[in-house]
């Protein structure tokens, strides 16, 4: 059997700067951390773990007074930056910067749009962090929709400004801020009020899902490697699905369907933005332990 790793496939440039930040944090005091799992990978997660990292939660904060605390990529609400400073703790701050500078969009259109009576819709999953670090910048309406049919109890009368969440589908988003325009101009006579689009979703994402594509097609059957939390793993799973129906989403080396793979000339190995290379290429070992490379 061919076992081939997608080149393109691994951590994005946001996830690998946290990483980086993390791993000299520990090499330097042994100890961190994290607010959070600091990626969508529980394999990663583990390895970080073992050198000293520890992940805790919003809600565990006034446990660990004057501690240094990273803040992962997906970014927090200013409100989290207020209560770690208040408990005396030193900020790592681990935010991609495509992340801030969507959080920086959202405060300015929300400052603007408050005045004008409008909203601000972004489409993403209510309960991700990157999405609670967004809604945090604002006081102004604003309402998270995941699919067209969260669309129904927004008034679309009002000054709107749309945002997509980083990791989201491009084409999603555009089929939704499609439909909003067309609510917009159903509900007005003259002409519909003012409608601002912004193009947030991640390139680091988006110019995944071709070469995805083109590499899950290329090969007789597709290993997809990610942990279960992954958004943008779930998102490019079904992509790779999409294009091959031999298409198989692993979390790690303990679920490959080696029995499924027999007669498989040419596997293709590839992930999300949050899957390490390490797990990718563990996994292409394991397989080819049992179904060796021709050469
Ligand atoms: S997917 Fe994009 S926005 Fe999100 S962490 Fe990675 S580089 Fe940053």
């Amino acid at each position: 059997m061919w076992v081939e790793i997608d080149p393109h496939s691994g951590f994005c440039f946001g996830v690998v700067r946290a990483i980086d930040l993390a791993e000299q944090e520990l090499q330097r005091s042994g100890k961190l951390l994290c607010l959070g799992d600091i990626v969508h990978n529980g394999a990663e997660v583990q390895r970080l773990q073992e050198g000293g990292l520890e992940t805790i939660y919003y809600e565990e904060l006034d446990r660990y007074p004057a501690q240094r605390i990273m803040f992962r990529a997906h970014g927090e609400p200013p409100s989290t930056y207020e209560k770690a400073r208040g408990l005396g703790m030193e900020i790592i701050d681990a935010t991609c910067p495509v992340v801030l500078q969507l959080q920086r969009k959202v405060k300015r259109s929300g400052e603007v749009l408050k005045l004008q009576g409008g909203q601000i819709i972004i489409f993403g999953k209510p309960d991700h962090a990157e999405v609670n670090g967004l809604l945090g910048q604002t006081d102004c309406d604003c309402y998270v929709v995941q699919t067209p049919d969260d669309l129904t109890t927004i008034d679309f009368r009002r000054p709107t400004e749309c945002f997509s969440q980083t990791t989201m589908s491009a084409r999603d988003y555009k089929a939704l801020t499609d439909q909003i325009e067309v609510r917009m101009r159903a509900l007005s006579s003259e002409a519909p009020p003012p409608l601002v689009i912004h193009a947030s979703t991640c390139g680091q994402v988006a110019n995944r899902h071709e070469s995805l594509a083109r590499f899950a097609q290329q090969h007789d059957a597709i290993l997809f490697v990610s942990g279960k939390k992954s958004s943008n793993g779930k998102m490019l799973f079904e992509e790779c699905r999409s294009v091959n129906p031999h298409t198989y989403f692993i979390v790690g080396t303990e679920d490959i369907p080696l029995a499924d793979l027999a007669g498989v000339a040419r596997l293709g190995i590839c992930g999300a933005t949050s899957t390490p290379r390490w797990l990718m290429e563990a996994v292409a070992k394991r397989v080819e332990a049992t179904y060796p490379n021709p050469s």
